[in-house]
């Protein structure tokens, strides 16, 4: 079997095979990395003042390669363009992009500079894949450094419409970059389209397939259960005491719908009143790229409305609203999955969304919580099951919650066997091994053939 050469902006620290990796990427891709030969390249997520040859450590049958950054490259290649140009801008959010010339520069240097390091590691029967909307260059730059392999690409977040893409300055170039892949895999047939239309508008065409990122449900599941007897679930659920628990769990974000989902909440209790004193909504959020002026702003805004809102419907005994932007251990988070009547899961837009799929995966299959989905998220062209809301409207949300809340057990369980199965399916090794047979059954590279 040929070597598989993945790099992604972060690379996950190398640990001894079998011990639990925190990133979903990890997660997702150690199956297929395990027994085969491979090699993990990118970011270390350090800076240096200058930056010297790659860092190499092993773990099992895989290498880990990962190099520095300066603090001007960190500015410009990942605060900059891929967190301030292109996160929000594929997330639809073109009122929040900065455009900045001197940005794009930066990060197109630190992807020819990826390229010029990674090259040499290379052997000319690997097979690359490049993950996510940092390295956009990547194929190009490795063309440029005489790299023939086989390049495959994956988008883990949304693509826009084009006539969105096309507000980017740079567009038009990010495009004919994308076409140098041999494969381009995003999340949903929705961004296939999206992204097909904005190829084809510069002329260029290369295969665009939808591969929708699983999890391990079945272990998530034993985590869930496993966890729920664990001191810090049963602390949560004695705090319940019998109230019905509505779970948000997300990164703080913009993209996260978070402020909707307060008001959404506070509809609730004001248009169905017949839910106060009886639910309890906790939302856990860990801050996150809290360098970026907007992250901030957003997490005062919510600790504003989470106040407002305790404050206008709390009582002597009952507090509406619990919310931390702490993080807390995967395991934990599984336990409180399995405690929640109610997962709201509403995103703006979202590539896919993995807390909503692992939500489903946790619950007890006798007497499950339902799921308020986001229309906007990659998992609802799956889970069928889930409550479906416009995550921007507070009253479709207070609706959905209402809903699922007077839901009879017998509904719940057929919803949640639907997505159950559907999550059985399509797990996180599925996913990368289908991937990878595609990306190795694409015609044979014309650049090869020289
Ligand atoms: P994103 O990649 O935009 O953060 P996803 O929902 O696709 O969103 O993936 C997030 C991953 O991070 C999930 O596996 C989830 O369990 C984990 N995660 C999300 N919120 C928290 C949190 N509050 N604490 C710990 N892990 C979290």
């Amino acid at each position: 079997m040929k070597r598989l050469v993945i790099v992604s902006n972060r690379v996950p620290s190398p640990k001894p095979r079998g011990a639990p990796q925190a990133g979903g990427l990890a997660v997702a891709l150690a199956e297929a990395l395990a027994g085969r030969e491979a090699l993990w390249f990118g970011w270390s997520g350090e800076t240096s003042d200058t930056p010297g040859p790659p860092a190499i450590a092993t773990a099992g049958s895989t290498r880990f390669a990962t190099i520095d950054l300066t603090a001007a490259e960190k500015r410009g290649y990942y605060g900059g363009f891929s967190n301030g140009t292109l996160w929000p801008l594929l997330h639809y959010r073109m009122g929040l992009a900065e455009f900045r010339r001197d940005e794009h520069e930066t990060w197109r240097a630190v992807n020819d500079r990826f390229a010029a390091t990674l090259a040499p590691l290379l052997r000319p029967d690997d097979v690359i894949w490049v993950h996510d909307f940092h390295h956009f260059p990547l194929a190009a730059a490795l063309r440029a450094q005489g790299c023939h392999q086989r390049i495959g690409f994956f988008l883990h977040v949304p693509f826009p419409p084009a006539a969105l893409f096309d507000a980017l300055p740079q567009g038009a170039r990010l495009l004919a970059d994308l076409a140098a892949f041999d494969l381009l895999g995003v999340q949903t047939e929705a961004d296939a389209v999206n992204m097909r239309d904005a190829l084809a508008g510069i002329g260029a065409s290369a295969p665009v397939t939808a591969f929708p990122v699983g999890i391990d449900s079945q272990s998530f599941a034993r985590e869930a259960a496993r966890a729920a007897s664990l001191p810090e679930a049963r602390r949560l659920a004695e705090s319940l005491g019998g109230r019905a628990l509505i779970l948000g769990v997300d990164r703080l974000d913009y993209s996260k719908g978070l402020p909707q989902r307060f008001r959404g909440y506070a509809a609730l209790l004001k248009r169905f009143p017949e839910h106060r004193r009886r639910v309890t909504f906790l939302q856990v959020a860990p801050v996150s790229r809290n360098e970026v002026a907007q992250y901030r702003a957003l997490r005062r805004e919510l600790d504003e409305l989470a106040g407002r809102i305790n404050g206008e419907h709390g009582e002597i005994d009952w507090i509406p609203i619990r919310w931390m932007t702490r993080a807390l251990p995967r395991a934990t988070l599984a336990g409180f999955h399995r405690l929640a009547r109610v997962g709201l899961v509403t995103p703006l837009r979202d590539g896919m969304n993995l807390v909503a799929k692992e939500f489903v995966a946790a619950q007890d299959h006798d007497d499950p919580g339902v799921l308020v989905l986001s229309r906007f998220a990659g998992a609802a062209a799956e889970l069928k099951g889930a409550i479906l809301v416009n995550p921007h409207d507070p009253d479709e949300i207070a609706e959905g919650l209402d809903a699922a809340l007077r839901m009879g057990v017998e509904e719940r369980r057929t919803r949640a066997a639907l997505d159950r199965a559907m999550l059985a399916t399509n797990s996180a090794a599925d996913w990368a091994k289908g991937y990878l047979a595609a990306l190795e059954a694409t015609g044979e590279s014309m650049r090869g053939a020289a």
